[in-house]
């Protein structure tokens, strides 16, 4: 008798049978799989302060499948099919960190696409620069920036971009589409987690910001290895208050705790420590992630405005209220000793956990919340997975190799290739030293990169555009080391003879010219005109700002006359100007 042989074994299942997708449909990854089981367990999900309203697991999964259907109608058949056949589409997110915010992610990641989250402080020259480098055929906008999203489409559309706006809450049904469990994840093939999930703005030495075009599993498998040293699960509370188009916000302290399964409450707006202090009053988070500005101003609220004024028993009170928090978590900038010595202090001994890393290479090093004391001024322990290298024995430049690095900078294979080196290390541009399994971070190679409340900022970003600006003769953009910012955006500039009267240019009116294409984050805060000649050079006919810098804005520069500063409102309440990781979100 023949014995009949099968045909060669190579024919997966998915080849034979129908496609498995649907409106209640999700795609099969790790990301969905897990927000499901916290679906179907009823956890809540979202707290948002400023919508007043509270969301599960369950409701936000389905307000997103709801979202998912509007957008691909509004892209349009041609883009989902490029969507399908695995081409990167990169969706806008015009929305502060809320349930807008988080539904519009979700519903992107679940049609296969990648999105770009993008503050709301954005001025529309700066914005429609991300809209066009990122391709984008479609803005999602939150309730609350909805003009800022028309005038963003019709400037960038109005240059040859044609980029529709989809506003999320009206798309959001009064009550869920569907219950827990009829949502499912499909039987499809799983979705590459290779593929570009989401792209954040991020400065760089060489002028306008680079898109890192960060991996799907950014938002899974990057967010359980960052949680993961905070022992995050889901009786953790979050109260999140950074911005969301930042690596801080996104990839430290929004997808940790979705994965995880925690609450996160969303608080946007202007930073405000009396709001914060208070809140925690009312208590019920176990956890709280911040820059070092955050937790610098509200030590100063608790010493200034709290201690003076208090009877001792209300005052307890307050810091019982820290004490709730079984871990405070801060990176994005080093944290002064004097701020950690203060939270330390006031929470019986338990410092702050810092972390450091960056856009490219989120969570690399850590102190972990079962670490134990550390020595001072030691940023943290290499995060399991994560090789590191010094350029120089135990110091010099850290050069990162990690699983959860960025797959690339968009459209840019020139700067992807040249931020690393031949070993495929990220070359961080941090000088940094090690003392056995700790690292301490020294500063920066580059004197082109500041740090300023939290947020990267390219200097020559910003003289791009100062030199845009009629009376603009030279400019130099330097850091200057500030306790409140860690660094101030200094500006150094000579003026066009008579562009302006009296040869004299203030502060405010350089700050409002750079505001219309800069968002308010990077603007100076400092500035120093040196009349209406060249700036001093050194041997090569360069300005030297390593020299000039610190001569223009020495240590004193607050008793400095030449030296205009900005200060925030600070008796005003929440401040306009905001933007430093901390201010406007
Ligand atoms: P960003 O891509 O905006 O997150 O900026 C990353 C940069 O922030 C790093 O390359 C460092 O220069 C700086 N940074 C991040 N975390 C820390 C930290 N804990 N201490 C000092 N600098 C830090």
């Amino acid at each position: 008798m023949a014995i009949l042989h099968p045909t060669a074994n190579t024919t997966d299942r998915t080849e034979l049978v129908p496609s498995h997708e649907g409106p209640n449909v999700f795609p099969n990854c790790s990301l969905f799989s897990k927000l499901l089981r916290h679906a179907r367990r009823n956890r809540l999900a979202i707290r948002d302060v400023n919508l007043s309203l509270e969301k599960t697991y369950g409701d936000i999964l389905s307000d997103a499948l709801t979202l998912r259907s509007f957008i691909a109608t509004a892209l349009g058949s041609e883009i989902i099919l490029k969507i399908e056949q695995g081409e990167e589409v990169f969706i806008g997110i015009l929305a502060a960190g809320g349930y807008e915010f988080s539904v519009a992610v979700l519903a992107v990641l679940a049609l296969g696409a990648a999105f770009v989250p993008m503050t709301v402080s954005v001025p529309v020259k700066e914005a429609s620069y991300f809209v066009t480098k990122s391709r984008q055929p479609l803005i999602l906008v939150s309730s609350e920036v909805v003009e800022l999203g028309k005038s963003i489409t019709s400037f960038v559309s109005q240059r040859g971009h044609p980029v529709s706006t989809l506003e999320i809450l009206p798309h959001l049904p009064p009550t869920p589409t569907y219950e827990p469990l009829q949502i499912v994840l499909s039987a499809n093939r799983r979705l590459d987690d290779n593929r570009a999930g989401l792209v954040i703005f991020t400065s760089g030495t060489t002028g306008r910001p680079k898109g890192a075009v960060m991996r799907r599993a950014y938002c899974h498998e990057a967010a359980l290895a960052i949680g993961e040293g905070y022992d995050l699960d889901h009786h953790d509370v979050l109260l999140h208050i950074v911005p969301v188009h930042h690596t801080t916000g996104l990839g430290t302290s929004f997808f940790p705790f979705l994965v995880a399964g925690a609450c996160i409450e969303f608080k946007r707006g202007s930073f405000d420590p009396a709001w914060i202090w208070n809140r925690w009053l009312t208590g019920g988070f176990t956890t709280f992630s911040a820059v070092p500005t955050i937790f610098l101003r509200l030590k100063w609220y608790f010493e200034r405005e709290l201690a003076p004024k208090l009877s001792a028993d209300d005052l307890n009170r307050f810091v019982q209220a820290a004490n709730q928090f079984r871990a405070f978590m801060c990176g994005s900038s080093a944290l002064p000793q004097p701020v950690q010595d203060f939270w330390t202090d006031i929470r019986g001994g338990r410092p702050i956990l810092t972390r450091y890393g960056a856009t490219e290479f989120p969570g690399c090093l850590k102190v972990p919340a079962e670490c134990g004391p550390v020595p001072e001024g030691c940023v943290g322990l290499p995060v399991p997975g994560v090789e590191l290298k010094l350029s120089d024995g135990d110091h010099g430049e850290l050069l990162v190799r990690s699983p959860y690095m960025f797959a690339k900078y968009l459209y840019d294979d020139a700067a992807t290739l040249a931020a690393h080196d031949e070993e495929g290390y990220f070359k961080t541009g941090d000088i940094v030293r090690r003392n056995g399994p700790f690292y301490f971070i020294e500063g920066r190679a580059s004197v082109d990169i500041l740090k300023s409340g939290g947020y990267k900022i390219s200097a020559l970003d910003l003289e791009r555009v100062a030199l845009g600006l009629p009376y603009v003769n030279e400019v130099a953009i330097v850091g200057v080391e500030d306790e409140e910012f860690g660094q101030r955006v200094g500006a150094i500039l000579t003026l066009k003879p008579n562009s302006l009267p009296g040869n004299d240019l203030k502060l405010e009116k350089l700050r409002q010219d750079m505001r219309k294409e800069l968002a308010s984050y990077k603007l100076p805060t400092l500035l120093r005109v040196f009349g209406t000649g060249e700036l001093p050079k050194g041997g090569t006919g360069k300005v030297q700002k390593k020299i000039l810098g610190p001569e223009l804005f020495p240590s004193n520069w607050r008793e400095i006359r030449e030296v205009q500063r900005w200060e925030r409102a600070k008796d005003k309440g929440p401040v306009e100007q905001g933007g430093h990781l901390i201010a406007r979100l």
